[in-house]
């Protein structure tokens, strides 16, 4: 059975048994970009195809505003799929990103190329704006020298519980939990710069690209952003033996949910509120399931959970919890959220 065949439905299990099997090394790869597609359907059907015969495997989503990526390679195939990639009208030139470590993206049992609305989720619906307008790259040199200007603004354009435990010197990190909201606020928010040298940076460079192009699109006249985001930040401060400007950590979503950057703690512990740290923890309690960070000894003598009401509800049978899920959501949303450290607005 070949590869492509594999996309058909098939069980889990199965899939993954195949995949085990499959010892070609391989290259793991993700790229993004703003490119405007007129069709997506027909662009998904052509790397479908493609990718399939090359037998390709992982998780791909294609919109009208471009393509976001993270897929892997045979080795044997790599000159074709590079060669066949730069043939595309869409694609060529796009930046990759190859992991370092093989383990990042294991999950990977089968081919899935995905039609959304949009890459980046930004609840706009604005026809005239260009999403492909986006500002200039940033480097990580350049970066440093915007840290040092006065003269220059620099804006997370991450969630709040993001920036809480890390983010650039003097950066504004605004107080939002999803990118929509930051989209909405931050012209507004940062309208006294409009004339002014604004950088924009997240955690890989899709969002603030974005959010450049936003910005641009706002009357904002030079907006730029960090390429490839903290991540490359990071690669480069060590590579190049640069001065390190960002403090703290870099949230990621996976299961160490952050990387740490420099030494510097800049964050308090959620529950005492005394202690410096940074470790996120999700509630024990699976219907709270709230991103929270906690000290060792908070973590000990709450057990895992968020509060104790959390951990009373966690007691009650398994019918009883279900009952109350719906109502108990409810309870979460209206609760006071965990006070952050240091968020503007
Ligand atoms: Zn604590
Ligand atoms: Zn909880």
């Amino acid at each position: 059975m070949t590869l492509a065949e594999r996309t058909d439905p098939t069980s889990r299990a199965e899939r993954r048994r195949q995949v085990a099997m499959d010892k070609r090394p391989r290259t793991t790869v993700s790229f993004y970009r703003y490119v405007q597609i007129a069709d997506p359907e027909a662009f998904r059907r052509r790397l479908l195809d493609k990718w399939s015969e090359l037998d390709c495997l992982g998780r791909i989503y294609v919109a009208h505003e471009g393509i976001n990526a993270q897929m892997n390679v045979p080795d044997m195939y790599w000159d074709q799929f590079d060669a066949w990639v730069q043939n595309q009208p869409e694609l060529a030139g796009v930046p990759y990103k190859k992991a370092v470590e093989e383990a990042d993206f294991s999950s990977f049992y089968k081919l899935t190329i995905k039609i959304r609305p949009k890459i980046v989720a930004d609840g706009l619906d604005d026809k005239s704006f260009d999403v492909t307008n986006t500002g200039a790259y940033l480097t990580a040199e350049e970066m440093n020298q915007y840290v040092e200007d006065p003269d220059a603004v620099i804006v997370d354009m991450r969630n709040n519980y993001e920036s809480e435990v890390g983010h650039f010197e003097k950066a504004i990190t605004p107080n939002v939990v999803t990118f929509r909201d930051e989209l909405k606020k931050t012209p507004e928010m940062l309208g006294e710069y409009k004339d002014k040298k604004v950088a924009l940076y997240c955690t890989g460079g899709i969002r603030c690209e974005k959010a450049s192009a936003w910005l641009k699109h706002n009357g904002f006249k030079d907006v730029r952003h960090l390429k490839g985001g903290i991540i490359d930040y990071a690669h480069q401060v060590q590579q190049k033996g640069l001065e390190n400007k960002f403090k703290g950590k870099n949230f990621v979503f996976d299961e160490r949910l952050g990387e740490r950057i420099g030494d510097e703690i800049i964050s308090n512990c959620h529950l005492c509120k005394k202690v410096k740290c940074d470790t996120h923890h999700h509630c024990k309690n699976q219907i709270c399931h709230t991103l929270f960070i906690g000290c060792d000894d908070c973590i000990k003598k709450k057990q895992g959970y968020c509060s104790l009401v959390c951990r009373q509800v966690d007691k009650l049978p398994t019918h009883t919890k279900k009952t109350l899920a719906k109502y108990y959501n409810l309870y979460i949303r209206k609760r006071k959220p965990f006070e952050k450290t240091r968020l503007v607005a």
